[in-house]
């Protein structure tokens, strides 16, 4: 990846891309890094770069003429950042999208900022590192630097997942550890000395879980559950008597997709049943969606399995004030410990241990989703990758 820094003050670099992880990176050639001395297009003999702000209060703004000939000079496109705290706040998502661009530019304001004119024709994004200013962009583009290039294959050493990090999977880490096991009296969380994976695993998961409950409940919306939840996790769907089989493959692939356990079909008709079970068979979905002869029976199979009983998440249909919101579902599930099991079908409202309110394009239209697209949103705000 190429990454072009244009700033008035290149020295602020030097030791920051000779350094860590960050100089490794550039060292080995996985991370490209120019820093471009704006000065250079400054103009007249004392390369002027900066101006007194039209109107304002006596402070300098960077003119845009250097600013666009220094990107007037950098060969092939490139994705134009401008650190700003008017720009919208960096996230990990974004820092995402930022790792897959081939050439970054990254231009560093300074004083009030740069010229707005310069920002409006050149600048693809205005990118802010928090609700606070700083003396200038160096430091900002420091923080989009290290945090773009942990995300490239091989910059972060062996082994070591970034997918484990806070905020990639919309979650917080767990604490960590080092040597000596006992310092000044506390002592490491037994569970990491005992050398069983499965059992560290489980721990780091159930305390990636608490921390995020505990501090920043609010990242749950962009949380994916999927490797968070120590249960299996189910669809139930009542279908109607006459079942399509596009309906039924189309349900079936989402629940695949999105790693559902088993998709319960509860049907109370025997005959209708025993139509509905060749289908299936014909459809070659036996592994992946079971019948039932009711709910109960299908719940009472999830218990057998999962040895917790079920928490039913009915879809209801726009019931009113007893709906609750994907997110307190969402939350609701972490701190049960209990297999989630989203119900849909026409009136099952009454079936949930809590009734979720329905996915909806609007207020207005709320029934207007056919139910597999309604049971493809439902699993991707739970379960899919952001
Ligand atoms: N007058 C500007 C304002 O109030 O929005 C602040 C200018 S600031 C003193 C100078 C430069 O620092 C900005 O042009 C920008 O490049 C950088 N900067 C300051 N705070 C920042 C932040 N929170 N995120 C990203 N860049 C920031």
């Amino acid at each position: 990846m190429r990454i072009t820094v244009v700033t008035a003050f290149p020295q602020f670099f030097r030791s920051f891309l000779d350094t860590s992880i960050v100089g490794r990176a550039v060292e080995r050639g996985l991370l490209n890094v120019s820093v471009v001395d704006l000065r250079e297009y400054g103009e007249g003999d004392y390369r002027q770069i900066d101006d007194y702000s039209f109107g304002g209060n006596g402070g300098m703004v960077i003119m845009a003429e250097p600013l666009s000939r220094a990107l007037e000079d950098l060969d092939g496109p490139s994705f134009v950042v401008y650190p700003s705290p008017q720009g919208v706040t960096m996230t990990q998502e974004m820092v995402e999208s930022l790792s897959t661009k081939d050439h970054l530019v990254i231009v560093c304001g300074h004083y009030e900022g740069v010229d707005e004119r310069f920002v409006q024709s050149k600048v693809d994004m205005e990118l802010s590192i928090g609700d606070y200013v700083l003396t200038g962009g160096e430091l900002p583009a420091m923080v989009v630097i290290d945090s773009v290039s942990r995300l490239i294959p091989g910059v972060v050493g062996k082994g070591r997942a970034v997918v484990e990090d806070s905020f990639y999977r919309g979650m917080l880490d767990n604490p960590h550890f080092t040597r000596p096991a006992e310092w000044r009296g506390m002592e490491v969380p037994p569970v990491l000395l005992s050398g069983n994976d499965s059992e560290i695993d489980l721990w780091r998961r159930r305390e990636a879980v608490v921390r995020t409950l505990d501090r920043r409940a609010d990242l749950l919306c962009r949380a994916s559950l999927r490797n968070y939840l120590e249960v299996g996790y189910y669809v139930m769907w009542f279908p109607p008597d006459e079942l399509d089989p596009w309906t039924l493959r189309t349900i079936s692939l989402s629940c695949s997709s999105y790693g559902v356990s088993r998709l319960l079909i509860p049907v109370q008709d025997g005959e209708v049943r025993e139509g509905f079970r060749s289908l299936i068979s014909d459809l070659g979905l036996d592994a992946s969606v079971k019948l039932f002869p009711s709910a109960q029976k299908a719940s009472q199979w999830v218990l057998k399995k999962e040895k917790k009983q079920p928490f039913s998440i009915a879809i209801g249909k726009g019931q009113g004030e007893e709906n609750i919101s994907w997110l307190e579902v969402k939350r609701e599930i972490l701190s049960n410990s209990r297999p989630p099991m989203f119900v849909f079908g026409e009136n099952v409202a009454s079936e949930g241990d809590v009734t979720m309110r329905p996915v909806a394009g609007d207020d207005r239209d709320r029934s207007a989703l056919p139910v597999q697209n309604a049971v493809s949103v439902v699993l991707d705000r739970f379960f899919g990758w952001r």
